[in-house]
């Protein structure tokens, strides 16, 4: 019998991936006990108060974790939300790693994101370079929330020996089942919003910014498996960075969007919004010699997926 997983943001763009990874195709079913996969959203517990975390342990009782809840959102939101984004996501992490740590979980993952690294830092980006100055202003509240994560991680990894607790750094992620809304989302998920939209209607798309920032993007499936990788097999200390290194610019991301949808109308380049931080390129050289073998999905199967997703689900889909 398999051992029983918590995840954390079980419904989010992460934890619907991982509930895939976790759930074998039915011909492979076997001995397989979904029971043992436990998903918690925000609907169930409130995890910024201790009291619902320890209950949440209490009922479910997991041997490992992956902490997959945040409070998160794009460049605008970030900008308009700096100190929530920074309480929630502090009290969020100091709780489940705390109370995993009480109730005797061994084994936790625990998300934090490029965003949380220094804006001036020498590229690229590797996990020794977290702490080595400020976040972007764009963000520095969800980022230093972050950063405490890996903090109280290595601090409890040296105070209590047996606990094997670390930290996955993804890039930007995408995928299906992610937030679409039109003013917190990703660039991704709000793009593909935006077109769609654009599309329906027959209005421009317009999209924020000069079009040359750079960012690294990852599918949610990739993360999901990686991040099942690292729950199974990784005992090290070393924060991991998910990431495929691949930058692409906004512009080009635009362009296989448009692409994608067959998108005849006008694009725009709105100079009144914010770029962000200009690039934060990443070093996947840990996780790749870890797992030399993992393909990532390549950027136009993933948009593929993704805007098919929305098609299909519009109704349904989170905003
Ligand atoms: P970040 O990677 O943490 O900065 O967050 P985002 O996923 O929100 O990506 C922000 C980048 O995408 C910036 O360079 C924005 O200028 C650019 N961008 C272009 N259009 C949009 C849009 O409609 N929404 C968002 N969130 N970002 C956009």
């Amino acid at each position: 019998m398999s051992e029983k997983i918590l995840i954390t943001g079980g419904n989010g763009l992460v934890g619907s991936a991982l509930a895939e990874v976790y759930t074998p195709p039915p011909d492979q079913m076997g001995e397989f006990e979904n029971k043992n996969i436990i998903r918690v959203g925000s609907a169930e517990y409130n995890l910024i108060n201790k009291s619902e975390v320890n209950l949440m342990f209490m009922n479910h009782r997991p041997k490992k974790v992956i902490h997959a809840a945040a409070r998160v959102g794009g460049l605008g939101s970030n900008m308009k939300y700096k100190g929530e984004y920074f309480y929630d996501n502090l009290m969020m992490n100091a709780n489940v790693i705390d109370q995993a740590r009480i109730w005797g979980v061994k084994k936790l993952v625990a998300f934090l994101t490029t965003c949380a690294f220094p804006a001036e830092v020498e590229y690229p980006l590797d996990h020794t370079k977290i702490h080595l100055g400020e976040p972007h202003e764009s963000n520095f509240g969800y980022a230093y929330a972050k950063r405490m994560a890996e903090v109280q991680i290595r601090a409890y990894r040296e105070q209590y020996r047996s606990l094997k607790y670390s930290c996955v750094i993804p890039t930007n992620i995408y995928g299906p089942n992610d937030n679409f809304s039109l003013e917190h989302g990703h660039v991704v998920p709000m793009l593909i919003h935006k077109l769609y939209k654009a599309q329906r209607d027959g209005t421009d798309f317009t999209v924020w910014g000069s079009g040359k920032p750079l960012r690294e993007f990852i599918f949610s499936r990739d993360v999901a498996k990686l991040t099942q990788w690292v729950l199974d097999k990784y005992e090290g200390e070393a924060p991991l960075i998910l990431s495929t290194s691949d930058e692409i610019t906004i512009e080009h991301l635009v362009d296989l969007l448009v692409k994608e949808f067959k998108f005849k109308g006008k694009v725009k380049f709105d100079s009144s919004k914010p770029d962000g931080q200009y690039r934060k390129p990443s070093d996947n050289s840990l996780i790749k010699d870890l797992v030399p073998a993992f393909k990532f999905t390549p950027i136009e199967e993933g948009i593929k997926e993704t805007v098919q997703w929305l098609k299909e689900n519009y109704d349904e889909a989170r905003w």
